[in-house]
């Protein structure tokens, strides 16, 4: 066996990584949810998590308050947005412009999505409009090369969905690895888990992705469980049931103090379990609310990097703030 070479004695390589963190934000829907949404972007923005995502709804629906905040995130805070973007409806065409769009304000990330399509059938699929996220990963690469002197050469962060317990229209688990892969190809640098609420299910996944070839660090997305009403609804959308001693507890906690000790712990137990299963990072979904994010993120205790809080972002435009000067 050949000596370890001076890349791998590297101080950097032989203490363990920094743990990434993340969240995910929704665009609000009424000045009252923005102002309490912005309150709770300042507390979170005081964590320096490695960035936010803001999701989009399927094909578009709310495609001009979703900018608004992305661009407010560049501009008014120090945090690095991470863009859902779903393809479902949506022709190539049209998607092409909104990455375009994306990339002209700044957002280097974008999460790629196929988007949910409404229960009731009423969504239309335009002629030449893309089926799957693997298709929307290449159109986002596809605009990338085209702008790669206003990138300088850089690369657009492609992140993707990838899910612990079974896509409710996936025929098998195995089947999700394989468009897991077949992503990875395409060109996804990260994944994000769905919701999951047993230990295992992370692990299991990640032991099935590699086995498969799989490479791209996966991300374990972890609710806060303290509402059951929440849960029940999550349960509904994403097909994921929750966990029925979990949901026996918080039933029959006596108050809402004794419901967030029980839900903050739960989320605490999923997050390390997924940790020590060697998770490069834990995505929080927040729901716009800060406080039981903020007590999980305290519980866990997590080894992140020491970093200067940065001076904040200009939020004139470069060009009257050069005129100025
Ligand atoms: P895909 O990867 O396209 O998979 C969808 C289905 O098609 C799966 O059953 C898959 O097995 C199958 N499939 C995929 N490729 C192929 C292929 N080549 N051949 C045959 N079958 C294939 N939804 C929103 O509307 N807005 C959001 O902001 C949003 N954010 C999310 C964030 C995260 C972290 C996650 C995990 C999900 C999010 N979703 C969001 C939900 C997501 O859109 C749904 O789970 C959707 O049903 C599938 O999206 P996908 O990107 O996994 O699709």
């Amino acid at each position: 066996m050949s000596p370890p070479n001076l890349i791998q004695t590297h101080p950097l390589h032989t203490v363990s990584a920094p743990v990434a963190l993340s969240y995910e934000l929704f665009p609000p829907r009424t000045p009252a949810a923005s102002d309490s949404l912005w309150k709770t972007i300042k507390e979170l923005e005081a964590t320096n998590p490695d960035y936010v995502s803001v999701t989009y709804g399927a094909s578009g629906t709310n495609r001009d308050t979703a900018v608004e905040l992305l661009n407010r995130l560049l501009n008014e805070t120090t945090l690095r947005p991470l863009a859902h973007l779903t393809c479902v409806g949506n022709t190539a065409e049209e998607l092409a412009e909104i990455v375009t769009d994306l990339l002209e304000n700044g957002v280097r990330g974008i999460l790629a999505l196929r988007g949910d399509h409404p229960r009731d059938g009423s969504l239309e699929h335009p002629p030449g409009s893309l089926h799957h996220a693997q298709d929307l990963i290449e159109l986002i690469r596809g605009v990338e090369q085209r702008r790669t002197a206003l990138l300088c050469a850089g690369r657009v962060a492609i992140g993707v969905a990838a899910y612990p317990a079974k896509h409710p229209e996936s025929p098998s688990q195995e089947h999700d690895i394989e468009v897991l892969l077949a992503k990875q190809r395409s060109g996804a640098d990260f994944a994000i888990t769905q919701v999951f609420f047993h230990a295992g299910q992370y692990a299991d996944l990640v032991r099935r992705a590699r086995r498969a070839g799989v490479t791209i660090p996966i991300i374990p997305g972890v609710m806060p469980l303290t509402s059951l009403r929440r849960l029940q609804r999550l349960g509904d959308l994403t097909g994921v049931e929750p966990v029925p001693e979990l949901v026996r507890a918080l039933a029959s906690a006596d108050d809402d103090g004794e419901r967030r000790r029980i839900g903050v712990q739960a989320t605490v137990d999923l997050a390390r379990a997924a940790l020590d299963a060697g998770a490069p990072g834990i995505h929080l979904y927040t729901f716009n609310e800060h406080g039981a994010a903020l007590e999980v993120l305290d519980k866990l205790q997590l080894l992140r990097p020491d970093r200067p809080t940065f001076a904040r972002r200009r939020a004139t435009p470069l060009s009257a703030s050069v005129l100025a000067g």
